[in-house]
């Protein structure tokens, strides 16, 4: 254990830091207030033996600084040094942050006993922190699990139907207007037929890495929108832009060269329908959901393999 040993030693007692390394652990001694407060910072101490009187300022205040240093979650067990008889210190010592007194003289038996007690609670902090640290990160990736698609890797429904809506009122707040395309995999029934479903599978799995590879920015939302769909939102993006975008990934995903014997083009296309709009209170993401399907559908209906924009009719 590592042991900050904060005693005035203007005192005639004999070196506290000496004695608890008898018992095994490491002193780390100051003499005024302020050292004692920049050695805790820099060397995270298992335990502070606190002495109230001290040159610069008294344990109390010590005590406190100690208690602001600490992060949430944390807690260094204090111990003070106080006078026999001296009630209001020992009740002042825990108000100010402290878990225990020690009466002076100090009793080597008493401290080691006191010693082996604070490191049983130091270890028992320790396995329930990292107890926490697996909980965290078990609970991370349940939430990553539960809003990701377990085929392609991308966003699943279920997170998109949340995004949106976070999206939505971000861009209500900012008056941005906001994109959404809907890129559908041409003759993709077919491909099943032809290839069988789990090359069927790859290829969904090739076409969300290649929508994920065109879509750059954080703010970007790609998602798994239905069996071979895909939604793409793209917020603070002008439609120019967005039909930028819809063409590379169009062109992207005709560029895999993944072969289609019964599609006309002879190879796996997108058709990408994209809508735009302005957030307002009266108009629900469903309206612009909606919209990027119909432009999808035209774009199925003039002859696939194309971005179509809804109000472009
Ligand atoms: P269109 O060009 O009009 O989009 O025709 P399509 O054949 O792609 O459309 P349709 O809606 O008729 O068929 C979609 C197919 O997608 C049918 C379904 O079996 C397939 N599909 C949906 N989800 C999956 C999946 O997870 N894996 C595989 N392999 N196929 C899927
Ligand atoms: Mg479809
Ligand atoms: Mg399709």
């Amino acid at each position: 254990m590592k042991i900050l040993v904060v005693e005035d030693c203007r005192s005639n007692r004999p070196q506290l830091g000496q004695r608890v390394e008898r018992f095994g652990s490491t002193a780390l001694p100051a003499e005024r207030g302020g050292d004692a407060i920049a050695l805790f910072a820099e060397h995270h101490p298992d335990l502070v033996l606190l002495d109230v009187a001290l040159p610069d300022m008294d344990g109390f205040a010590v005590a406190r600084r100690i208690r602001a240093l600490e992060k949430s979650g944390e807690r260094t067990p204090i111990i003070f040094l106080t006078s026999p008889g001296n009630d209001a210190d020992i009740e002042r010592g825990i108000a100010a942050g402290g878990d225990d007194y020690l009466n002076l003289p100090i009793n080597d038996i008493v401290l080691g006993a006191k010693i082996r007690a604070m490191h049983r609670l130091v270890l028992m902090r320790a396995s329930l922190l990292a107890v926490t640290r697996k909980l965290d990160a078990a609970n991370q990736e349940l939430v990553r699990i539960s809003s990701s698609d377990g085929l392609t890797g991308v966003a699943n429904r279920r997170y998109f139907d949340d995004a949106i809506s976070v999206e939505w009122r971000r861009a209500r707040r900012h008056s941005n207007s906001i994109v959404m395309m809907i890129c559908d995999v041409d003759h993709f029934k077919s491909y099943n037929d032809t290839y069988g479903h789990q090359a069927g599978d790859d290829c969904l799995r090739k076409v969300a890495t290649a929508i994920r590879e065109h879509t750059e920015r954080p703010s970007d939302i790609v998602a798994r929108f239905g069996g071979e769909e895909f939604a793409v939102v793209l917020p603070e993006t002008t439609i120019g832009g967005a039909l930028t975008v819809a063409e590379k990934i169009r062109l992207a995903i005709r560029a895999l060269d993944i072969p289609h014997a019964s599609a006309p083009s002879g190879f796996v296309t997108v058709s990408i329908g994209i809508a735009s709009a302005a957030p307002g209170f009266d108009n629900p993401p469903d309206d612009l959901i909606q919209a990027a399907g119909k432009a999808l559908e035209r774009a199925k209906h003039e002859g696939r393999d194309r971005v179509c924009r809804a109000d472009a009719a």
